[in-house]
């Protein structure tokens, strides 16, 4: 049987319980490659691993289960240190293999080949990673621009490979908002493109962020291909009212896509986290958006194949 792949070892995919399918619980913006690091403002920023474990104590209490951390190994990833947090808070973590967006793309990815990276993520996702032996459990691809290309590209195709190596799904950031007026609003098309180009079956990606800017002809067309369609940015309302994000999720539902949805609120910034800053916390699924969902007439059987039953089909494999 095909296992969901955890920092604390293999588990049964009905094992995971009500699940996030993106977050962060440890990352540093400042961990920049090719940019001057922020200085200023809220950027990316969780460091303080005792409030992880009582943020994560909080999601467990109202009946979480599980969160896939999509930092990765080059802007805080530590999975040694994940270990202890799911042990200390009980929730299940997934670790992340791949890549973050062309800021946080290491300077030794230009010279290496997309082979030679395949093989480094294929190790991260079979033997161990940061030093520890457990594994990541998914692949990340990013995109910082309206089109993809470059750096970006060849990252995208080493994790193809690993992906198809491994039979590990493959989770994207894509950069969906109005400034770059990206055609179908994210990249998730180009996805596609390059991962048919592949071979990578269309059941192994994830198109994230498409609660950033939405077209649901899109979303929906996403779908009808196989990918997972992922709001997970939820309670991020600079982008969309999350009462949108709940009419958005009826509507895939509506047009047969119920077992495609994916969900996620990717709190990366002490102010999204920490009610203290204003911060919505790890709970804002299960104490508001569940709620928002049963407003718009989402069942709960509905709501238990989105949260418990998809992230286990969409992260299990070997
Ligand atoms: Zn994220």
């Amino acid at each position: 049987m095909k296992k969901v792949h955890t920092v604390q070892g293999p588990i049964d995919p009905d094992q995971l319980g009500f699940t996030h399918t993106h977050e962060h619980i440890l990352c540093d913006a400042r961990m920049t490659h090719r940019t001057d690091p922020p200085t200023r403002g809220a950027y990316m920023l969780l460091d303080d691993r005792e409030r992880a474990v009582s943020e994560l104590k909080k999601f467990k209490d109202l009946g979480g289960g599980a969160m896939v951390e999509l930092t990765t190994a080059a802007w805080g990833r530590d999975i040694k240190v994940l270990q202890r947090i799911s042990e200390e808070s009980g929730v299940h973590i997934v670790a992340t293999a791949g890549f973050y967006t062309w800021p946080y793309i290491p300077r030794h990815v230009d010279e290496r080949s997309i082979a030679r990276l395949a093989d480094d993520l294929i190790v991260e996702l079979t033997e161990g990673a940061d030093g520890a032996e457990a594994t990541a459990g998914i692949l990340k691809s990013a995109i910082h621009f309206d089109r993809i290309g470059g750096v970006e590209e060849k990252c995208l195709r080493a994790v193809a490979r690993a992906s198809i190596a491994t039979g590990a799904a493959i989770t994207t950031h894509t950069p969906g908002t109005r400034r770059q007026e990206i055609p179908g609003a994210n990249v998730g098309m180009q996805h596609v493109r390059i991962l048919r180009e592949e071979g990578v079956p269309l059941d192994r990606l994830v198109v994230g962020h498409t609660d950033e800017h939405a077209d649901i002809n899109v979303l929906a067309e996403l779908a009808e291909f196989g990918c997972y369609v992922q709001f997970d940015v939820l309670g991020k309302t600079h982008y969309m009212l999350d009462l949108t994000r709940a009419k958005l999720t009826r509507e895939m539902i509506r047009r047969g896509h119920l077992k495609k949805i994916l969900l996620g609120t990717d709190r990366c910034r002490r102010t999204e986290l920490y009610e203290e800053h204003g911060g919505v916390g790890y709970t804002f699924i299960l104490d508001t958006f569940v709620g928002m969902l049963e407003a718009e007439g989402v069942s709960t059987s509905e709501i238990d194949r989105i949260c418990r039953v998809n992230p286990g089909e969409m992260l299990a494999y070997g």
